[in-house]
């Protein structure tokens, strides 16, 4: 089993109804388990124009899927969920990254992991400690919390709503 970390981002189309899908539609990936959930979180969007605002939030999930076959099956939910592509970093009404993947280190053309951006995203790091700590340390033996203190909350913000229904 590996541990793999997942981004949820999206900011079109109900992002809340969009997230709390993605989240249905990862519980029934194949020969993975999801494991924990982070609170979801708003933030500015970054990109071409004027954008709506992100919701975000983190998965963990411990599977026997090859990465890249995980990248293809996120990529089926994304498109499940309407999600169109046209410009880089375009809005979206679903967007799933691939943040870590155990211990590894993936440089493929399709697929790169750790994310490259993982490290300045506050969207990704302060969920992600919600799920793993601020003494989790990333691959390259950086931690959590050091990533953390580099990289300002700004206008990041908890919205406190429940992806999942409580157990
Ligand atoms: P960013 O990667 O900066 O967050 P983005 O999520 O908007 O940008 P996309 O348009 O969703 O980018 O994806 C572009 C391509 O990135 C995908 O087709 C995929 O092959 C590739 N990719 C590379 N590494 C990863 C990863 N770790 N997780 C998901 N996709 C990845
Ligand atoms: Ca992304
Ligand atoms: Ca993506």
């Amino acid at each position: 089993m590996t541990t793999a970390y997942i981004g949820l981002g999206s900011n079109l189309n109900d992002p809340i109804r969009q997230l709390r899908a993605a989240l249905a539609a990862l519980e029934q990936l194949p020969e993975s388990d999801l494991k924990q959930v982070s609170g979801a979180y708003s933030s500015a969007a970054v990109g071409p124009g004027r954008q709506p605002d992100y919701l975000n939030a983190v998965v963990q999930i411990d599977t026997r899927l090859p990465a890249q076959r995980l990248l293809g099956l996120l990529q089926d939910i994304e498109r499940n969920q309407g999600r169109v592509r046209t410009i880089r970093w375009g809005a979206r009404s679903l967007d799933l990254d691939i943040l870590l993947y155990g211990e590894e280190r993936i440089d493929t053309p399709d697929l790169t992991v750790p994310h490259p951006a993982l490290g300045e995203r506050n969207f990704v790091l302060y969920p992600l400690a919600d799920i793993c700590g601020t003494n989790f340390v990333l691959p390259d033996g950086t931690d959590l919390g050091t990533l953390i203190s580099r990289c300002p909350r700004n206008e990041l913000l908890n919205t406190g709503l429940q992806l999942q229904p409580s157990s």
